[in-house]
């Protein structure tokens, strides 16, 4: 299965943008949330131009949940797929396909 990144931004998180941002949706209600994966900071606002840290929204913490349905903890989202992306409207020039390491820190970071 693919995961997909935002194309052409750094994260502006304390990664100093190293980080890529991994779309993650909520399994419930399919909430899409930006996630970095160098440190896991998560983002909501997923057409800002994120170049700031006033966009960080969420800290991750094991406790929080989905902003929209508040019922499915953020460790419990999931990579969006791009059928999601498309169904929310999102152009394909504003996402790629990630490389497998984004998958793997996620898939790291999500245990923490
Ligand atoms: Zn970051
Ligand atoms: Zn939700």
């Amino acid at each position: 299965m693919n995961c997909y990144v935002v194309k052409n931004k750094p994260c502006p998180c304390d990664c100093d943008g190293n980080g890529q941002l991994l779309y993650i949706s909520c399994s419930s209600c399919n909430c899409i949330l930006l996630m970095c994966d160098e440190i896991g900071n998560i983002f909501d606002n997923l057409m800002s131009p994120l170049n700031s840290k006033e966009h960080l929204v969420i800290w991750r913490s094991s406790k929080q949940v989905c902003p929209q349905c508040k019922e499915v903890l953020l460790s419990n989202f999931v990579p969006a797929t791009e059928s999601l992306l498309k169904k929310i409207g999102m152009e394909e020039s504003n996402y790629e396909v990630a490389d497998e390491n984004v998958f793997k820190s996620f898939i790291k970071l999500r245990s923490v």
